[in-house]
This record gives structure tokens, C-alpha cells and sequence, in this order.
């Protein structure tokens, strides 16, 4: 075949990114559409249902930071406390130009539902700064997280507030945002303190196999999936959308079961590989290089041509609002493995459904990272350090009886898969309600 690297300039046009930021896409009113489905399917006690159709808390600083060039930069971060009824609000930090308040919200009542599910002792929460990580120097980056976390001050904790990394962070956020937390509570307390956030890097506190979690969480899934149907992972074919942390290492994980990645796409733009791509070499070229922009094994094609790519697997591992009714249309998967949180609109995933195509949903499927995120949690406060294999192993278990309970419940009560995930977060977060009952 001819490969074509494609370059900044010949990237296919920008529909994604203009698409994910359509003004009329309200991510939130989407989760809370489906919280109210769910309630339904469970006869939720209509208090609770009040209760967590809105955050506990939503903080938004604006804090200033020095940019190289000496000019003074004026960002605004969020961070959003969903509930704590199970435990500390747990949730990523996303550093992305479209990051909204209404944004975070979602993605922090998303990991109240992801925690409940996977039976953990968390609440939910999520933050973010609104800027373009790939457009500040290194230097900048680091001034921009640690003046961040000065800003959110005791608004997190590792009793409180743990945050994580998400899109446009990493174990290197985390790193700088545990030293900053460290540094202001002062000398007697800094060892105490290192559970503050998850996903640091494992010299500094972090866990084994927590880098990969959220894809070998989706691998699990898939793998159920593909049990349950007889399907054979060996020799089938996929496309992912995303080659970050996510849709790299499901891509790297999934080349060891036989499974070839033949198209990719980014925010750079989309490529093709009929015989498959090196996952691992194309993981280690956007380490490098920031994206899949450039490199040399692919054809670039446009994105309306990568959703209508003929595979056997789709995974969005990207952002939200990515499959609407367009691309609902013409995927040719078999399943759908929601790596990103919010890929599938609701108009798409009725059509997917109606097309017969599975979904994995988000909140069961890429819950990989928020539980291993709490095996680094848990490691921290007693400060051991477990293996791979240990982690993995939890990790496989987790996932692959969560993923039962959610088919169960689906079968049961002929419900998808989402609203079954849904439902069972739901009803754990119920009962505890019901026993504690509202203060005063
Ligand atoms: P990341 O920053 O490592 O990667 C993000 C990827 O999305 C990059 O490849 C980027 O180029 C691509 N992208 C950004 N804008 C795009 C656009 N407009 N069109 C196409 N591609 C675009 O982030 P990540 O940690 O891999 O997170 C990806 C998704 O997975 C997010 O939705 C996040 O909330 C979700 N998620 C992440 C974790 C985790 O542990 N990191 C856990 C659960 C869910």
C-alpha cells in the first residue's frame, strides 16, 4: 500500500473538534437524561434522584501564572464535587480548550456512578483548566498545575478530594500537583499526604499498571464480550479514536490477543493501515511527538472515512459527542468499547442499538483506571507496594464481575447496558441513603 504521512497541513478538516464543541451539545442534561431512565427502571426513591441530579459542590478559581515571556496569564480551573456518600470525591483533571463548567459536571457525576459500580469506597468529582496544554512551554505547564492546586488549596485531600490524571494530564501533573499539596501542608505531614492524587508516577508514590488501567479495564470487557458471543478476538480488526493514554494502550494490549488497529484518528487528523498498525511503535512516535500527526505507516483519510471503516471493533477514546447520528449510520463494529466518557450521543446510541451494534458504555467500561487509581490509594495509606500482577489480577476480577452484574441486570431487566451500569450504581448509592438517612 502507499502510505502518506499526513502533516499539519494536509489534515482532513476539523469537523471533530468543531463538532465537539457545538454549543447545542449540553453533555450534562445527557447524564442526567440518563440518571432519570434509570431511576425509572429501579423505582429510585425520587429524594435521591434530587440529590444527585446536581453536584455538591462546584469550585471555580481563576488564578494568574507568569508565562515565559514574562506576560501574566489569567486561567480558569473547576473543580466539581459530585457526591462523597461512598467515600472522597474521586476524578481526573482535564487541561483542554473546551472545558466548561457544564462539561466537568458531567464527568463528575460519571465517576459517582463509575465508583458505586465497581463497589468502591468513592464519591465522584472531576476538574479542569480551560487552555491548550500543547500550546505552553514545559516550564509554563508545571507553573500552570501547581498555581492550580494552590488555587483548589484544601478543596482536596486524600480524605476529601483525590484527583487523577485525564485528557491533556498525566503522571507528570500529578507528580507536581502532590509536590505543590505537599508543600502546603508542611513538613510533619508531606509522607502522609501522597494519596492526595492518583496516577503519579511509581517512583513517586504511584502504582504498577495504573498507566495502562483504563485500557487493560476495556480489554477485560471486550474479552467478556467476546466470550459471550463467540467471537474470536484472534485476527479481528479495529479502529480507535483517541491515541492518547487510553486508546494506545487498549490498542497495545488488545496486538497481544490477535487484534489488528487498521485506522486511528487524533486531534491531528485520521490514518489507514489495511494490514495494521505497530501499536506499540505508533504509541512510543505520539509519546514523541504529541500525535499521530506525521507518522510515516499510514494513509491519512478523512473522519467521515475512519467511522465508516469496515472492523470488527470501534473504540472512541477521545472525548464526548463524537457519535451522533451520522456516524451512528454508517460504523460497521460489532461493538462499541466507550474508552472516552461521552463519545455516543443519545441519538447515536439509538441507532447503534437499532443496528444491532453492542455498546460497552463508558461508565463500565473504562472504569479500569478509577480502580486501579484506588489500589494506588489504597497502597499509599499503607505504604506498600504491590506488583503487576497483584494489581492486574484485582483489576481482572473487578472488571470481569462488574461486568457480569451489568449483563445480568440487563438481560433481567431487558434494559442496555448503560442504563443497567446506571441502575446499579444507582441502587448501591440508595441503600446507603436510605440507612443514613438526610441530616439534620
Ligand atoms: P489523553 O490526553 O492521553 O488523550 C486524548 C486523545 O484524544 C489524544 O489522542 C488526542 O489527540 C485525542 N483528541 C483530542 N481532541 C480530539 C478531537 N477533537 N478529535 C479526535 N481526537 C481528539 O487522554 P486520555 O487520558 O487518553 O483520555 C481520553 C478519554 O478517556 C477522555 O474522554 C477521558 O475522560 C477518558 N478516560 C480517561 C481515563 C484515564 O485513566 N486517563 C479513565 C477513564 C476515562
Amino acid at each position: 500500500m502507499t502510505s502518506k504521512p499526513i502533516s499539519q497541513t494536509n489534515i482532513p478538516a476539523a469537523p471533530a473538534s468543531a463538532r465537539s464543541m457545538a454549543p447545542e451539545y449540553d453533555f450534562f442534561k445527557v447524564v442526567q437524561g440518563y440518571l432519570d431512565q434509570a431511576a425509572k427502571v429501579i423505582n429510585l426513591e425520587p429524594y435521591v434522584a434530587t440529590i444527585l441530579s446536581q453536584p455538591k459542590n462546584e469550585i471555580i478559581v481563576n488564578f494568574p501564572v507568569k508565562m515565559d515571556n514574562g506576560e501574566v496569564r489569567l486561567f480558569k480551573g473547576y473543580r466539581v464535587q459530585h457526591n462523597n456518600l461512598l467515600g472522597p470525591f474521586k476524578g481526573g483533571i482535564r487541561y483542554a480548550q473546551m472545558v466548561t463548567l457544564d462539561e466537568v459536571k458531567a464527568l463528575a457525576t460519571m465517576m459517582t456512578w463509575k465508583g458505586s459500580l465497581m463497589g468502591l469506597p468513592y464519591g465522584g468529582g472531576k476538574g479542569g483548566i480551560k487552555f491548550d496544554p500543547r500550546g505552553v512551554t514545559k516550564g509554563e505547564l508545571q507553573r500552570i498545575t501547581r498555581r492550580f492546586t494552590h488555587a483548589l488549596g484544601e478543596n482536596i485531600g486524600p480524605e476529601y478530594d483525590i484527583p487523577a490524571p485525564d485528557m491533556g494530564t498525566n503522571s507528570q501533573t500529578m507528580a507536581w500537583m502532590m509536590d505543590t499539596y505537599s508543600n502546603m501542608v508542611g513538613s510533619n505531614q508531606k509522607q502522609s499526604v501522597k494519596g492526595v492524587v492518583t496516577g503519579k508516577p511509581v517512583a513517586s508514590g504511584g502504582t504498577l499498571g495504573r498507566t495502562k488501567a483504563t485500557g487493560q479495564g476495556m480489554v477485560h470487557c471486550l474479552t467478556e464480550w467476546a466470550r459471550d458471543k463467540g467471537f474470536n478476538l484472534e485476527g479481528s480488526t479495529m479502529i480507535v479514536q483517541g491515541f492518547g493514554n487510553v486508546g494506545s494502550h487498549f490498542a497495545v494490549l488488545l496486538a497481544k490477543l490477535g487484534v489488528s488497529t487498521i485506522a486511528v484518528g487524533d486531534h491531528a487528523g485520521y490514518l489507514y493501515n489495511p494490514e495494521g498498525f505497530n501499536a506499540h511503535k505508533l504509541q512510543d512516535y505520539v509519546l514523541q511527538n504529541g500525535s499521530i500527526g506525521g507518522y510515516p505507516g499510514g494513509k491519512a483519510i478523512t473522519r467521515e472515512e475512519f467511522w465508516a471503516m469496515k472492523a470488527d471493533i470501534c473504540a472512541p477514546s477521545a472525548l464526548e459527542n463524537q457519535i451522533g447520528e451520522a456516524e451512528a449510520r454508517v460504523i460497521q463494529a460489532k461493538v462499541i468499547v466507550e474508552g472516552a466518557n461521552g463519545p455516543t450521543t443519545p441519538e447515536g446510541e439509538k441507532i447503534l442499538l437499532d443496528r444491532n451494534i453492542d455498546i460497552l458504555p463508558d461508565v463500565l467500561a473504562n472504569s479500569g483506571g478509577v480502580t486501579v487509581s484506588y489500589y494506588e490509594w489504597v497502597q499509599n495509606k499503607r505504604s506498600e507496594t504491590w506488583t503487576l500482577e497483584e494489581v492486574d489480577e484485582k483489576l481482572e476480577r473487578a472488571m470481569k464481575r462488574v461486568y457480569k452484574n451489568v449483563d445480568d441486570f440487563a438481560r433481567q431487566r431487558k434494559v442496555d447496558r448503560r442504563i443497567a451500569s446506571y441502575a446499579l450504581a444507582l441502587a448501591r448509592i440508595e441503600s446507603v441513603y436510605k440507612e443514613r438517612e438526610i441530616f439534620p
